[in-house]
Protein backbone atom coordinates (compact mmCIF):
# COMPACT_ATOMS: atom_id res chain seq x y z
CA UNK A 1 0.00 0.00 0.00
CA UNK A 2 1.55 3.21 -1.26
CA UNK A 3 0.75 6.46 1.28
CA UNK A 4 0.13 9.20 -0.99
CA UNK A 5 0.40 12.84 0.01
CA UNK A 6 0.81 16.40 -2.35
CA UNK A 7 4.37 17.01 -0.70
CA UNK A 8 7.27 14.80 0.76
CA UNK A 9 9.97 17.07 1.92
CA UNK A 10 13.65 14.90 2.88
CA UNK A 11 15.44 16.66 5.53
CA UNK A 12 13.50 18.43 8.47
CA UNK A 13 16.32 20.91 9.57
CA UNK A 14 16.27 24.56 8.81
CA UNK A 15 14.71 24.79 5.43
CA UNK A 16 12.60 21.23 5.27
CA UNK A 17 10.79 22.68 8.52
CA UNK A 18 10.38 26.25 6.74
CA UNK A 19 8.92 24.75 3.66
CA UNK A 20 7.03 22.04 5.04
CA UNK A 21 4.92 24.17 7.14
CA UNK A 22 4.39 27.05 4.06
CA UNK A 23 3.15 24.75 1.83
CA UNK A 24 0.75 23.02 4.54
CA UNK A 25 -0.70 26.02 5.61
CA UNK A 26 -1.70 26.29 2.07
CA UNK A 27 -3.70 23.11 2.59
CA UNK A 28 -1.11 20.96 0.79
CA UNK A 29 -1.20 17.33 2.75
CA UNK A 30 2.86 17.31 3.54
CA UNK A 31 5.43 14.38 5.05
CA UNK A 32 8.09 15.88 6.46
CA UNK A 33 10.76 13.22 6.59
CA UNK A 34 14.27 12.41 8.66
CA UNK A 35 16.30 9.83 9.08
CA UNK A 36 17.52 11.19 12.44
CA UNK A 37 16.01 11.04 15.41
CA UNK A 38 15.04 14.45 15.70
CA UNK A 39 14.46 17.17 13.58
CA UNK A 40 16.49 20.33 13.38
CA UNK A 41 19.96 19.00 14.83
CA UNK A 42 22.19 21.81 13.74
CA UNK A 43 19.70 24.60 14.70
CA UNK A 44 20.30 23.29 18.60
CA UNK A 45 24.76 22.90 18.07
CA UNK A 46 24.33 26.83 15.91
CA UNK A 47 25.47 29.87 17.25
CA UNK A 48 27.40 28.33 20.49
CA UNK A 49 23.70 26.74 21.62
CA UNK A 50 22.01 30.20 20.86
CA UNK A 51 21.48 30.44 16.79
CA UNK A 52 22.20 33.29 14.98
CA UNK A 53 19.10 33.16 12.91
CA UNK A 54 19.22 35.95 10.91
CA UNK A 55 21.35 38.90 9.92
CA UNK A 56 19.18 41.60 9.35
CA UNK A 57 21.76 42.95 6.97
CA UNK A 58 21.69 39.87 4.37
CA UNK A 59 22.22 40.97 1.36
CA UNK A 60 23.49 38.77 -2.18
CA UNK A 61 26.47 40.34 -1.75
CA UNK A 62 27.16 37.84 1.61
CA UNK A 63 26.40 34.80 -0.49
CA UNK A 64 29.25 32.66 -2.73
CA UNK A 65 27.49 30.51 -5.47
CA UNK A 66 28.64 29.81 -8.85
CA UNK A 67 25.42 32.09 -9.75
CA UNK A 68 25.67 35.38 -8.17
CA UNK A 69 21.98 36.34 -9.16
CA UNK A 70 20.19 33.04 -7.94
CA UNK A 71 19.35 33.85 -4.39
CA UNK A 72 18.55 37.51 -5.31
CA UNK A 73 14.86 36.50 -5.82
CA UNK A 74 14.42 34.34 -2.56
CA UNK A 75 15.88 36.99 -0.42
CA UNK A 76 13.98 39.96 -1.55
CA UNK A 77 10.64 37.61 -1.15
CA UNK A 78 11.63 36.42 2.82
CA UNK A 79 13.70 39.33 3.87
CA UNK A 80 15.15 38.80 8.07
CA UNK A 81 12.23 41.34 8.92
CA UNK A 82 9.94 38.77 8.22
CA UNK A 83 11.44 35.75 9.99
CA UNK A 84 12.16 37.98 12.93
CA UNK A 85 8.02 38.50 12.71
CA UNK A 86 7.59 34.99 12.78
CA UNK A 87 9.82 34.72 16.25
CA UNK A 88 8.49 38.16 17.23
CA UNK A 89 4.49 36.25 17.36
CA UNK A 90 6.24 33.42 19.20
CA UNK A 91 7.41 36.13 21.83
CA UNK A 92 11.03 35.02 21.18
CA UNK A 93 13.75 37.02 22.84
CA UNK A 94 16.92 37.84 21.43
CA UNK A 95 19.82 40.18 21.13
CA UNK A 96 21.83 41.58 18.30
CA UNK A 97 25.17 41.05 19.29
CA UNK A 98 27.38 42.64 16.59
CA UNK A 99 25.31 44.90 14.17
CA UNK A 100 22.75 42.87 12.56
CA UNK A 101 23.52 39.27 14.05
CA UNK A 102 20.67 38.02 16.15
CA UNK A 103 20.75 35.64 18.51
CA UNK A 104 18.24 33.89 21.20
CA UNK A 105 18.47 35.42 24.41
CA UNK A 106 18.17 32.16 26.05
CA UNK A 107 18.67 28.76 23.65
CA UNK A 108 18.85 27.63 20.20
CA UNK A 109 15.89 25.55 21.60
CA UNK A 110 13.78 28.45 21.27
CA UNK A 111 14.07 28.51 17.20
CA UNK A 112 13.53 24.81 17.02
CA UNK A 113 10.34 25.08 19.32
CA UNK A 114 8.66 27.54 16.97
CA UNK A 115 9.25 25.97 13.82
CA UNK A 116 7.45 22.72 15.11
CA UNK A 117 5.06 24.55 16.75
CA UNK A 118 4.37 26.28 13.45
CA UNK A 119 4.58 22.89 11.63
CA UNK A 120 2.36 21.29 14.13
CA UNK A 121 -0.78 24.46 13.52
CA UNK A 122 0.60 23.77 9.57
CA UNK A 123 -1.16 20.46 10.16
CA UNK A 124 1.96 18.93 7.95
CA UNK A 125 3.09 15.11 9.48
CA UNK A 126 6.84 15.11 10.42
CA UNK A 127 8.17 11.38 10.23
CA UNK A 128 11.53 10.48 12.15
CA UNK A 129 13.95 7.82 11.83
CA UNK A 130 13.19 7.07 8.38
CA UNK A 131 15.78 5.95 5.47
CA UNK A 132 15.43 6.87 1.85
CA UNK A 133 15.90 3.86 0.16
CA UNK A 134 14.96 4.03 -3.32
CA UNK A 135 12.98 6.77 -5.57
CA UNK A 136 11.41 6.62 -8.57
CA UNK A 137 10.20 9.46 -10.83
CA UNK A 138 7.29 8.20 -12.21
CA UNK A 139 5.13 10.04 -14.67
CA UNK A 140 2.56 11.91 -12.98
CA UNK A 141 4.10 10.88 -9.26
CA UNK A 142 7.57 10.25 -7.38
CA UNK A 143 7.41 7.08 -5.22
CA UNK A 144 9.89 6.76 -2.01
CA UNK A 145 10.92 3.43 -0.41
CA UNK A 146 11.82 4.32 3.09
CA UNK A 147 12.20 2.07 5.79
CA UNK A 148 8.45 2.95 6.96
CA UNK A 149 7.01 1.77 3.76
CA UNK A 150 6.14 3.23 0.72
CA UNK A 151 5.24 6.61 -0.09
CA UNK A 152 4.13 8.99 -3.16
CA UNK A 153 4.16 12.43 -4.24
CA UNK A 154 3.35 15.16 -6.66
CA UNK A 155 5.96 17.16 -5.53
CA UNK A 156 9.53 16.16 -3.74
CA UNK A 157 11.63 18.58 -1.97
CA UNK A 158 15.50 17.85 -0.96
CA UNK A 159 16.20 19.84 2.00
CA UNK A 160 19.37 17.33 3.05
CA UNK A 161 21.92 19.84 3.83
CA UNK A 162 25.64 19.79 3.30
CA UNK A 163 28.13 17.90 4.45
CA UNK A 164 29.34 19.44 7.80
CA UNK A 165 29.47 17.52 10.83
CA UNK A 166 28.15 14.11 10.21
CA UNK A 167 27.36 12.73 13.23
CA UNK A 168 24.70 15.12 13.56
CA UNK A 169 23.01 13.28 10.26
CA UNK A 170 24.51 14.91 7.32
CA UNK A 171 25.07 12.64 4.30
CA UNK A 172 25.15 13.03 0.49
CA UNK A 173 22.10 11.49 -0.02
CA UNK A 174 20.59 15.44 -1.94
CA UNK A 175 23.81 15.22 -4.23
CA UNK A 176 22.99 11.69 -4.93
CA UNK A 177 19.18 12.78 -5.63
CA UNK A 178 20.50 15.67 -7.83
CA UNK A 179 22.82 13.50 -9.87
CA UNK A 180 19.90 10.79 -10.37
CA UNK A 181 18.17 13.18 -12.93
CA UNK A 182 21.58 14.26 -14.51
CA UNK A 183 22.16 17.77 -12.55
CA UNK A 184 25.47 18.81 -12.45
CA UNK A 185 27.02 19.79 -8.86
CA UNK A 186 29.94 22.14 -8.00
CA UNK A 187 32.35 20.56 -6.24
CA UNK A 188 32.33 20.37 -2.26
CA UNK A 189 34.23 21.64 0.24
CA UNK A 190 34.34 22.33 4.05
CA UNK A 191 34.11 26.16 4.79
CA UNK A 192 33.29 28.09 7.50
CA UNK A 193 35.71 25.90 9.23
CA UNK A 194 39.22 26.27 11.45
CA UNK A 195 42.92 26.08 9.70
CA UNK A 196 45.12 23.75 10.56
CA UNK A 197 48.85 24.74 10.58
CA UNK A 198 51.98 22.78 9.38
CA UNK A 199 53.25 20.64 11.78
CA UNK A 200 56.72 22.55 12.00
CA UNK A 201 54.99 25.61 13.51
CA UNK A 202 52.35 23.64 15.26
CA UNK A 203 54.21 23.69 18.43
CA UNK A 204 54.79 27.39 18.41
CA UNK A 205 51.27 28.84 17.93
CA UNK A 206 50.13 26.21 19.99
CA UNK A 207 51.63 28.09 22.95
CA UNK A 208 49.07 30.31 22.36
CA UNK A 209 46.12 28.29 22.19
CA UNK A 210 43.37 29.71 23.84
CA UNK A 211 44.07 33.67 22.97
CA UNK A 212 42.68 35.76 20.74
CA UNK A 213 43.21 38.75 18.55
CA UNK A 214 42.18 41.45 16.29
CA UNK A 215 43.92 40.46 12.80
CA UNK A 216 42.37 40.78 9.05
CA UNK A 217 42.64 37.80 6.91
CA UNK A 218 42.88 38.01 2.79
CA UNK A 219 42.95 36.02 0.76
CA UNK A 220 42.23 36.04 -3.04
CA UNK A 221 41.20 39.63 -2.51
CA UNK A 222 38.85 39.36 0.39
CA UNK A 223 39.54 41.01 3.76
CA UNK A 224 37.88 40.22 7.22
CA UNK A 225 38.82 41.96 10.07
CA UNK A 226 37.52 40.29 12.93
CA UNK A 227 38.88 38.13 15.87
CA UNK A 228 41.37 35.30 15.47
CA UNK A 229 41.58 32.22 17.98
CA UNK A 230 44.81 30.38 18.47
CA UNK A 231 43.78 26.81 19.04
CA UNK A 232 45.64 23.34 19.97
CA UNK A 233 45.69 22.71 16.53
CA UNK A 234 45.86 25.69 14.82
CA UNK A 235 43.92 28.81 14.35
CA UNK A 236 40.02 29.30 14.11
CA UNK A 237 37.89 32.40 15.60
CA UNK A 238 35.32 35.02 13.05
CA UNK A 239 38.36 36.31 10.94
CA UNK A 240 39.04 32.38 10.23
CA UNK A 241 36.22 31.04 9.68
CA UNK A 242 34.99 33.83 7.36
CA UNK A 243 38.08 33.57 5.10
CA UNK A 244 37.75 29.68 4.48
CA UNK A 245 34.96 30.49 2.67
CA UNK A 246 37.36 32.65 -0.03
CA UNK A 247 40.62 30.04 0.70
CA UNK A 248 41.16 26.54 -0.28
CA UNK A 249 44.57 24.62 1.09
CA UNK A 250 47.76 25.93 -1.51
CA UNK A 251 46.44 29.29 -2.02
CA UNK A 252 47.98 32.67 -0.23
CA UNK A 253 46.58 33.42 3.09
CA UNK A 254 47.44 36.67 4.64
CA UNK A 255 47.69 37.63 8.23
CA UNK A 256 47.86 41.08 9.63
CA UNK A 257 48.10 40.65 13.61
CA UNK A 258 47.56 44.37 14.07
CA UNK A 259 45.66 45.70 11.60
CA UNK A 260 44.89 49.01 13.12
CA UNK A 261 49.55 49.96 13.05
CA UNK A 262 50.86 51.19 9.85
CA UNK A 263 54.23 51.56 9.54
CA UNK A 264 54.36 55.25 9.72
CA UNK A 265 52.41 54.02 13.01
CA UNK A 266 55.83 52.44 13.66
CA UNK A 267 58.53 55.28 13.07
CA UNK A 268 56.16 57.89 14.99
CA UNK A 269 56.56 55.78 18.08
CA UNK A 270 59.49 56.23 18.13
CA UNK A 271 59.79 59.50 17.15
CA UNK A 272 57.35 60.64 19.94
CA UNK A 273 58.19 58.06 22.83
CA UNK A 274 62.26 57.06 22.23
CA UNK A 275 62.33 56.42 25.74
CA UNK A 276 59.34 53.81 25.12
CA UNK A 277 60.22 50.16 24.06
CA UNK A 278 58.63 48.17 21.08
CA UNK A 279 57.99 46.04 24.01
CA UNK A 280 56.01 47.70 25.91
CA UNK A 281 53.97 49.18 22.58
CA UNK A 282 53.01 46.16 21.23
CA UNK A 283 52.08 44.92 24.46
CA UNK A 284 49.32 47.53 24.97
CA UNK A 285 47.47 45.92 21.20
CA UNK A 286 48.32 42.58 21.73
CA UNK A 287 48.12 39.45 24.03
CA UNK A 288 50.98 38.91 26.63
CA UNK A 289 51.90 35.17 25.08
CA UNK A 290 52.14 36.58 21.48
CA UNK A 291 54.28 39.29 22.15
CA UNK A 292 56.36 36.56 24.11
CA UNK A 293 56.79 34.67 20.91
CA UNK A 294 57.64 37.99 18.70
CA UNK A 295 60.02 38.37 21.09
CA UNK A 296 62.02 35.16 20.36
CA UNK A 297 62.68 36.48 16.68
CA UNK A 298 63.24 39.95 17.94
CA UNK A 299 65.02 40.46 21.24
CA UNK A 300 65.80 43.68 20.52
CA UNK A 301 62.02 45.02 21.29
CA UNK A 302 62.78 45.23 24.99
CA UNK A 303 65.24 47.88 24.28
CA UNK A 304 64.12 52.12 23.95
CA UNK A 305 62.66 52.32 20.94
CA UNK A 306 65.56 55.21 19.89
CA UNK A 307 67.78 52.72 19.76
CA UNK A 308 66.51 50.84 16.72
CA UNK A 309 67.20 50.95 13.30
CA UNK A 310 65.36 52.21 10.87
CA UNK A 311 65.44 48.12 9.11
CA UNK A 312 64.68 46.96 12.37
CA UNK A 313 61.33 48.44 12.40
CA UNK A 314 60.22 47.78 8.94
CA UNK A 315 61.34 43.75 9.99
CA UNK A 316 59.30 43.78 12.44
CA UNK A 317 56.15 46.11 10.67
CA UNK A 318 56.80 43.34 7.88
CA UNK A 319 56.79 40.44 10.97
CA UNK A 320 53.67 41.95 11.83
CA UNK A 321 51.70 42.08 8.64
CA UNK A 322 52.29 39.22 7.47
CA UNK A 323 52.09 36.97 10.38
CA UNK A 324 53.28 33.41 9.66
CA UNK A 325 50.08 30.64 10.27
CA UNK A 326 52.15 28.43 7.60
CA UNK A 327 48.49 27.01 7.33
CA UNK A 328 48.22 23.40 5.67
CA UNK A 329 44.65 22.36 5.41
CA UNK A 330 41.13 22.54 7.60
CA UNK A 331 39.80 20.85 10.10
CA UNK A 332 37.25 19.36 7.05
CA UNK A 333 33.48 18.06 7.38
CA UNK A 334 34.22 17.82 11.34
CA UNK A 335 33.79 20.77 12.72
CA UNK A 336 33.19 22.90 9.63
CA UNK A 337 29.74 24.91 9.58
CA UNK A 338 28.92 24.70 5.73
CA UNK A 339 29.22 23.16 2.69
CA UNK A 340 30.48 24.97 -0.35
CA UNK A 341 29.46 23.66 -3.81
CA UNK A 342 26.17 21.63 -4.19
CA UNK A 343 23.60 21.37 -6.82
CA UNK A 344 24.17 23.64 -9.86
CA UNK A 345 21.70 26.94 -9.57
CA UNK A 346 21.97 27.26 -12.84
CA UNK A 347 19.70 24.52 -13.34
CA UNK A 348 16.85 25.13 -10.33
CA UNK A 349 14.91 28.01 -11.15
CA UNK A 350 15.15 30.68 -8.50
CA UNK A 351 11.61 31.78 -8.28
CA UNK A 352 9.96 28.53 -7.40
CA UNK A 353 13.20 26.10 -6.35
CA UNK A 354 11.89 23.19 -8.95
CA UNK A 355 14.76 21.60 -10.86
CA UNK A 356 14.92 22.27 -14.35
CA UNK A 357 15.80 18.66 -15.02
CA UNK A 358 13.22 16.67 -13.15
CA UNK A 359 8.86 18.22 -13.13
CA UNK A 360 8.14 17.97 -9.14
CA UNK A 361 11.49 17.73 -8.18
CA UNK A 362 12.65 20.91 -5.61
CA UNK A 363 16.52 21.88 -3.90
CA UNK A 364 16.44 24.00 -1.31
CA UNK A 365 18.62 25.55 1.86
CA UNK A 366 22.37 24.50 1.99
CA UNK A 367 22.13 21.39 -1.15
CA UNK A 368 22.03 24.32 -3.53
CA UNK A 369 25.44 25.98 -4.81
CA UNK A 370 24.58 28.59 -2.32
CA UNK A 371 26.60 29.86 1.08
CA UNK A 372 26.43 32.34 3.15
CA UNK A 373 29.18 34.12 4.93
CA UNK A 374 29.46 33.88 9.11
CA UNK A 375 27.16 35.92 10.74
CA UNK A 376 23.46 34.57 10.31
CA UNK A 377 23.48 34.65 6.81
CA UNK A 378 23.17 30.79 6.18
CA UNK A 379 19.78 30.40 8.27
CA UNK A 380 18.32 33.63 6.50
CA UNK A 381 19.12 31.43 3.11
CA UNK A 382 17.59 28.28 4.57
CA UNK A 383 14.83 30.03 5.62
CA UNK A 384 14.22 32.31 2.37
CA UNK A 385 14.88 29.09 -0.11
CA UNK A 386 12.49 26.87 2.50
CA UNK A 387 9.54 29.85 2.76
CA UNK A 388 9.62 30.23 -1.47
CA UNK A 389 9.71 26.89 -2.75
CA UNK A 390 6.83 26.11 0.06
CA UNK A 391 4.90 28.45 -1.88
CA UNK A 392 5.06 26.50 -5.39
CA UNK A 393 5.52 23.02 -4.55
P1 LIG B 1 20.17 21.20 7.72
O1 LIG B 1 19.66 22.17 8.70
O2 LIG B 1 21.53 20.64 7.90
O3 LIG B 1 19.10 20.00 7.65
C1 LIG B 1 19.29 18.87 6.85
C2 LIG B 1 18.42 17.75 7.40
O4 LIG B 1 18.44 16.69 6.46
C3 LIG B 1 18.94 17.21 8.73
O5 LIG B 1 17.89 17.16 9.66
C4 LIG B 1 19.43 15.80 8.36
O6 LIG B 1 19.25 14.86 9.41
C5 LIG B 1 18.55 15.49 7.16
N1 LIG B 1 19.16 14.48 6.29
C6 LIG B 1 20.41 14.48 5.79
N2 LIG B 1 20.61 13.38 5.06
C7 LIG B 1 19.45 12.68 5.09
C8 LIG B 1 19.04 11.42 4.56
N3 LIG B 1 19.89 10.66 3.83
N4 LIG B 1 17.77 11.01 4.79
C9 LIG B 1 16.93 11.74 5.54
N5 LIG B 1 17.25 12.93 6.09
C10 LIG B 1 18.51 13.37 5.87
N6 LIG B 1 24.13 29.21 10.27
C11 LIG B 1 23.71 30.43 10.67
O7 LIG B 1 23.12 31.16 9.88
N7 LIG B 1 23.91 30.86 11.96
C12 LIG B 1 24.56 30.09 12.88
O8 LIG B 1 24.66 30.47 14.07
C13 LIG B 1 25.08 28.83 12.47
N8 LIG B 1 25.80 28.06 13.32
C14 LIG B 1 26.20 26.83 12.92
C15 LIG B 1 26.93 26.04 13.82
C16 LIG B 1 27.34 24.78 13.45
C17 LIG B 1 28.17 23.95 14.40
C18 LIG B 1 26.99 24.27 12.16
C19 LIG B 1 27.37 22.88 11.75
C20 LIG B 1 26.28 25.06 11.27
C21 LIG B 1 25.90 26.35 11.62
N9 LIG B 1 25.21 27.17 10.73
C22 LIG B 1 24.80 28.42 11.13
C23 LIG B 1 24.85 26.72 9.36
C24 LIG B 1 23.39 26.23 9.34
O9 LIG B 1 23.19 25.32 10.40
C25 LIG B 1 23.06 25.56 8.01
O10 LIG B 1 23.45 26.37 6.94
C26 LIG B 1 21.57 25.25 7.89
O11 LIG B 1 21.17 24.40 8.95
C27 LIG B 1 21.25 24.61 6.56
O12 LIG B 1 19.88 24.29 6.54
P2 LIG B 1 19.37 23.07 5.66
O13 LIG B 1 17.92 22.94 5.92
O14 LIG B 1 19.82 23.21 4.26
O15 LIG B 1 20.14 21.80 6.25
Amino acid sequence: VVDKVDVIVIGAGASGLMCAATAAYRGKKVLLLDHANKAGKKILMSGGGRCNFTNMDAAPKHFLSDNPYFCISALNRFSPQDFVDLVDRHGLEYVEKTPGQLFCEHSAKDILAILLTELDWSGAELKLNTKVHDIEFQDKQTVLKTSQGEFACESLVVATGGLSIPTMGATGLGYDIAKQVGHSLLPTRASLVPITVQPDRKGQLAALSGIACDVSATANGVTFQEPMLFTHRGVSGPAILQITNFWQPGEALSINISPTLSLKDLFDIRQNTPKKSYEGILSALLPKRLVELIKVDFPWLTERSAQTSNEQVECLFQYLANFDISPNGTEGYRTAEVTLGGVNTNEVSSKTFESQKQTGLYFIGEVLDVTGWLGGYNFQWAWASGYCAGLHV
